[in-house]
């Protein structure tokens, strides 16, 4: 008689989650997949008024959210919105690393360095200073995970985007380094590395250039939906998920698969 294969959950109900860039695009579908499934969401962002409009469409479908403004680039604020959100829900289970923004600039521009600073604070250092103030509060979950967004410039490279792509890289090393570090304490730590998706992030690009390069280069040959990242989200965040850590996932619609 072979053992009884265990019954691993697939439900987050009643978990809390912890989401920053939540007003918009891939954080906003997450908030809503996560919402759906029952998890209770506090969504941050540094666009207050777009995090609270996010929390009353959850709040009307009849989800609990609630909205925080929070520039991650201010290491003082996460630590305090990180309390806040832990004593308004009684704890943390999750953390999702989302909020970024992007601006491409040559290597001899005279602002590099400024470009450079930013994205490094907004795009890696903000989820280290997030996964320390966070931890307290999910060493007493039975089922934490934190999943970090990269991109597919976590393995390759866009041109005039090195500082992007070299905080998407770092996102990628930082997660397996966190990984090592909090294996022995039950906490997974993924990254997910979305291809093109329609957000605010590529909006701007037009429509026609995003369909010519998603055609060439990806293998289902079009952008993401967002709640097709957050689905992902989701998945690394489940009960079930429990021996996933320090992997670093494209879902990038077979962008880095394809070579012609
Ligand atoms: P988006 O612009 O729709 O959403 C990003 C959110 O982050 C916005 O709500 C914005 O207000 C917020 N934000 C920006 N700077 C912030 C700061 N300093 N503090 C707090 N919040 C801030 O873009 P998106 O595509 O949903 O981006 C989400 C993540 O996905 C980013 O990390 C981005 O790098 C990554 N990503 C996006 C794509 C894509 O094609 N859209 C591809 C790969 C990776």
């Amino acid at each position: 008689m072979k053992a009884e294969v265990p019954h691993l959950s697939r439900s987050v109900e009643g978990r809390v989650l912890f989401l920053t860039g939540a007003a918009s695009g891939i954080g906003r579908a997450t908030a809503h997949v996560f919402a759906r499934e029952g998890a209770r969401v506090a969504l941050s962002d540094i666009d207050e008024e777009g995090a609270r409009a996010v929390a009353a469409e959850i709040a009307a479908k009849g989800g609990e959210a609630h909205a925080y403004a929070l520039d991650v680039t201010d290491g003082d604020a996460i630590l305090d919105t990180v309390e806040l959100v832990a004593t308004d829900f009684g704890g943390i289970d999750y953390l999702v690393n989302n909020a970024g923004a992007a601006r491409l600039t040559a290597l001899d521009a005279p602002d590099f360095d400024d470009i450079w600073d930013w994205q490094i604070n907004v795009l890696l250092t903000a989820h280290q200073r997030a996964v320390r103030a966070a931890l307290p509060h999910l060493r007493t979950s039975n089922a934490a995970r934190i999943v970090n967004i990269a991109s597919t410039e976590a393995f390759g490279a866009t041109a005039r985007n090195s500082a992007y792509v070299a905080a998407k890289h770092g996102v990628a090393g930082l997660t397996k380094a966190l990984a090592v570090d909090l294996g022995k304490e039950g906490i997974t730590v993924n990254a997910i590395c979305p291809g093109p998706v329609l957000t605010g992030l590529t909006e701007k690009i037009p429509e026609n250039d995003r369909n010519t390069f998603a055609h060439r280069r990806t293998a289902l040959r079009r952008y993401a939906d967002p709640v097709e990242i957050a689905h992902m989200i989701l998945s690394l965040c489940l009960p079930a998920a429990s021996y996933v850590t320090g992997a670093v996932i494209p879902v990038d619609g077979g962008m880095i698969a394809r070579n012609a």
